[in-house]
């Protein structure tokens, strides 16, 4: 049974006192408007009985009874008491008997009202027969409407309380029905990957997700504010994407707003409907696609060329060596050593350049980053181009990850050699290498206190052939990243000019 049907039964207490008072003042009415006036005994009845069923209520109010056979038994025979006084009114207490029936009815359970009914028959018979003398075959078929009535009353409360409970059965089903749907649908918003808000007119909040403030970091005055942004740039941007400052994440984020409207009835306006998602990461991936498609087509291109310049190379420095073989004059003979040096180099140039272009193969040995490293900056070093006051803050553990440890050592010795050419004319040269391990990554950090490079350097630093130096090829940081993503390491990169320069490599952990 739910809440209502409850209540409404519960409430029938209060009707019943309501239509006993009812019928009291009537009688009382009913008795003032006889001639005539005094009649003592049914004046005596109608006080006493009015007492009587006051005590009755009084007592089932203070003894908590709800509903019981034998309270509306006395009832019933408090009626009747007054029947017997005064047999004029017997229609006006029927009436009240077949009320009191019915709501009793509706109350008790149907074993119980078969009883009551039964007993008000019996009693209202013996009353009839032996205390009225209703005898008499009009009398004898009246008393037999009566308890015709008395049971047509049964059957209505019975069939009414039986309606009433469908009913509100049906009712319940339908409510939590509602409810799962309704509790369903919360879920879906608060979990969807996009923020939502909903604003009057106003820019009152009607309704905001958690996903805005949890996932997305917009607090309600920062999305207010995107919003707004996204109005006033309507139709000047090509894509519907806009760039913010996110104040809570500190960083240039970007998103993209779809609205709609709906109008709300409690609200009596319409309401607009933002649907806030950050695409930053995608256009992230979009560019790094981008890149790649690009780095894919020069170096294809460029492949192809270098080994197109390998064959006459060998030939000229075939040619040259043979030459100097016959060359008796110092001054040719150094020359002709400078032309073999500069063949050497560009030989050398082509062999870098065609490893880059070589498709990686995803690398399956275990290797120790720290055995790596502790061989490249042993190389740096000895190296004679490595400045004296070159500081080392070196901080390097056991690191175990898949990888090729040749292809590890040209990328580390790339990252390294630049940081120190980076130091070369500043006054403090610290180089640091550090790795760290989470749960599942190792993280290894190589950083310098040199020259920093340009927002547009940080952009092209991977590029093929992009070089800021006189006599750099621009391959360096290429075959490095190439060696990265077969190794499919992450590679953050943080530079600031006249500062220095932070590159993040994230590898995973080998299990
Ligand atoms: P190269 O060293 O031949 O110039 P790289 O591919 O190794 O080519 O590097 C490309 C460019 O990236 C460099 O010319 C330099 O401008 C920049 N760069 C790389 N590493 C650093 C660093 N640690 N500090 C400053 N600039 C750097
Ligand atoms: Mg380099």
């Amino acid at each position: 049974m739910d809440n209502k049907t409850k209540s409404l039964i519960l409430s029938i207490p209060a009707i019943k006192l309501i239509v006993l008072s009812g019928f009291y003042i009537l009688l009382q009415i009913v008795i003032l408007l006889q001639r005539p006036f005094i009649q003592y005994d049914f004046i005596f009845m109608f006080y006493s009985s009015l007492i009587f069923i006051s005590g009755l209520h009084f007592l089932s109010y203070i003894l908590k009874i709800k509903s019981s056979v034998v309270v509306s038994f006395l009832e019933i025979l408090i009626i009747l008491c007054l029947y017997k006084s005064q047999p004029l009114f017997a229609s006006f207490y029927l009436v009240m008997i077949l009320v009191l029936l019915f709501l009793a009815g509706l109350q008790l359970e149907f074993k119980d009202n078969v009883n009551l009914v039964f007993a008000t028959s019996v009693l209202v018979s013996v009353y009839n027969l032996f205390f009225i003398k209703w005898t008499g075959l009009q009398n004898i078929l009246n008393l037999g409407l009566f308890n015709l009535a008395f049971i047509a009353v049964l059957f209505f409360s019975t069939q009414l309380k039986l309606e009433l409970y469908e009913l509100s059965e049906s009712l319940l089903k339908t409510v939590l029905k509602l409810k799962s749907k309704a509790d369903l649908a919360q879920l879906l918003i608060e979990n969807m990957p996009a923020g939502l808000l909903a604003v009057t007119s106003n820019q009152d909040v009607v309704f905001s997700n958690s996903t805005l403030e949890k996932k997305l970091s917009l607090d309600l005055s920062s999305a207010k504010e995107l919003i707004e942004l996204q109005k006033s740039s309507y139709g000047q941007q090509n894509s519907n994407e806009i760039a913010y400052y996110n104040t809570a994440l500190a960083d240039k984020r970007y998103y993209q707003i779809e609205s709609t409207s709906y109008f709300d009835s409690d609200y009596e306006q319409n309401i607009q409907m933002h649907l806030i998602k950050d695409t930053t990461r995608f256009r992230e991936l979009q560019d790094k696609i981008k890149h790649q498609e690009k780095m894919a087509a020069v170096g294809q291109l460029a492949a192809g060329i270098a080994h197109e310049i390998r064959n006459p190379l060998a030939g000229i420095s075939g040619s040259v060596e043979l030459l100097s073989q016959d060359a008796q004059n110092p001054d040719d003979q150094k020359l002709m050593r400078i032309i073999l040096k500069e063949i050497d180099r560009l030989n050398l140039l082509i062999t870098d350049f065609l490893d880059y272009s070589k498709p990686e193969k995803r690398p399956d040995q275990k290797t120790d980053l720290a055995l790596i490293l502790d061989e490249v900056i042993q190389n740096i070093k000895l190296s004679a181009q490595t400045p004296k006051d070159l500081i080392y803050n070196i901080q390097i553990q056991t690191a175990i990850v898949f990888g090729a440890s040749d292809k590890l050592k040209q990328a580390f010795m790339n990252i390294i050699v630049n940081a120190v050419q980076a130091m070369n004319d500043r006054p403090e040269k610290i180089l640091s290498i550090k790795t760290s391990a989470t749960a599942d990554c190792i993280v290894l950090e190589v950083s310098d206190t040199g020259s920093g490079m340009s927002l547009e350097g940080k952009k092209r630093i991977f590029e093929p052939f992009y070089t800021t130096k006189t006599k750099g090829t621009g391959l360096g940081m290429a075959i490095t990243h190439k060696v990265f993503e077969s190794h499919s390491a992450d590679v953050q990169i943080e530079s600031e000019i006249n500062k220095g320069t932070q590159f993040k490599i994230i590898f995973n952990k080998a299990i």
